[in-house]
């Protein structure tokens, strides 16, 4: 049974890291921050992480991993998808490469002797992409993960040596199994920023997470602003030249997740930025999870059932009104539980398959 509420994952209870800071509009109303913030007294676990919620609850800036949680992947002895860290980010420019390869180190062991799989998503692909191509990077992983193998293994049983003889040794261009790496994308200029550095990162898998999706975005052109070219993320084509209709072949997408925000504060999802997500990958044939439609919920249809007066937000063309007079795409707020997560009617539950 899974222990996270998180649709697309069966545990988010490993967070090693604490603490972080916003980097774009998909971190306005960030849960993690806001729960540090109601728990920042002195001796309380957000305790200099967050200000006080009352003050604000904003990150301070201050990241740190708590080493006392370290190993507990490879306790859990039943494997699961573990989305790793759901409260931070890996690649917090705050966190030394020496420690997330610490990091990274449990992960490979925990897949090999637990078969586990993790699920990491950042909102800084750059800083992925560099320190997952660094040569000395690897060389620290592959030694830690050796060693937490060897501790692992249940060694009177005597299996240590043989189960660290079959781990392999990774690195840019042999990346790990079990090890699916994501990036956060609430609009095009944020898929436009990190999916390419994403592609260019070695991954078994690569996805990408829409949520809390918060304008149209096109996957299949994602314009590459570092070496000026677009890609069709879930195709995998990359078009250098305008004209070119067929393009290169270039890495794609393996799984994409929609969603829309949850919480107090919530921004409305339009329904045509998920229905054009869904047939993107529709049409390429990567697996598509629509996850939720958060708190609001496109409004068409459930009035007529439902008679009762609710909140309401009016799409204008360019932006969300509470004007009820424009004729656009009425949004009600139901609450996340009442809006659920059928598309047009359909429970979208794609998952990718693990090449690696
Ligand atoms: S990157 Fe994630 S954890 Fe960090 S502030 Fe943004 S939403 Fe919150």
């Amino acid at each position: 049974m899974s222990q996270s509420k998180i649709e697309w994952t069966d545990r988010s209870d490993w967070n090693p890291i604490r603490g972080c800071t916003r980097v774009s509009e998909g971190c306005r109303n960030c849960y993690a921050e806001t729960l540090a913030g109601r728990f920042s007294d002195p001796g309380q676990w957000g305790h200099s992480f967050a200000e006080r919620l009352l003050a604000g609850g904003r990150w301070t800036g201050k990241v740190e991993v708590q080493w006392a949680r370290l190993d507990q992947p490879l306790r859990w002895r039943k494997p699961a998808k573990i989305f790793a860290s759901s409260t931070s980010d890996w690649f917090h420019e705050a966190l030394p490469v020496d420690e997330i390869a610490n990091l990274f180190a449990i992960a490979v062991a925990a897949v090999h002797v637990r078969g586990h799989t993790f699920q990491i998503l950042t909102k800084r692909a750059a800083r992925m992409r560099e320190v997952l191509t660094s040569e000395a990077f690897w060389d620290q992983v592959n030694a830690e993960a050796g060693w937490h193998v060897r501790e692992y293994v249940d060694p009177l049983a005597r299996r240590s040596d043989d189960a660290r003889a079959t781990l392999d040794d990774y690195d840019a261009e042999n990346p790990p199994p079990g090890i699916w790496l994501g990036v956060s994308a609430e609009d095009q200029q944020r898929a436009d920023e990190r999916i390419p550095d994403l592609l260019a990162t070695p991954a078994a898998v690569r996805f990408v997470s829409c949520e809390p999706m918060l304008g149209l975005i096109n996957l299949s052109r994602v314009f590459d602003h570092t070496n000026e070219h677009s890609i069709d993320a879930p195709g995998g084509r990359s078009f250098f030249d305008p004209r070119d209709q067929d393009g290169e072949p270039s890495p794609r997408l393996d799984w994409v997740i929609c969603g829309g925000e949850s919480g107090r504060n919530a921004r409305p999802m339009h329904p045509q930025w998920a229905r054009d997500l869904r047939d993107q990958c529709g049409w390429a044939g990567v697996p598509f999870f629509f996850k939720q439609w958060g708190e609001w919920l496109p409004e068409k249809g459930w009035y007529e059932d439902h008679p009762v007066s609710l909140p309401l937000r009016v799409w204008n063309g360019s932006a969300w009104t509470d004007n009820p007079e424009i004729n656009g795409e009425w949004m009600a707020r139901l609450g996340k539980a009442h809006a659920g997560r059928l598309l047009d009617g359909v429970e979208h539950n794609g998952m990718p398959e693990a090449t690696r």
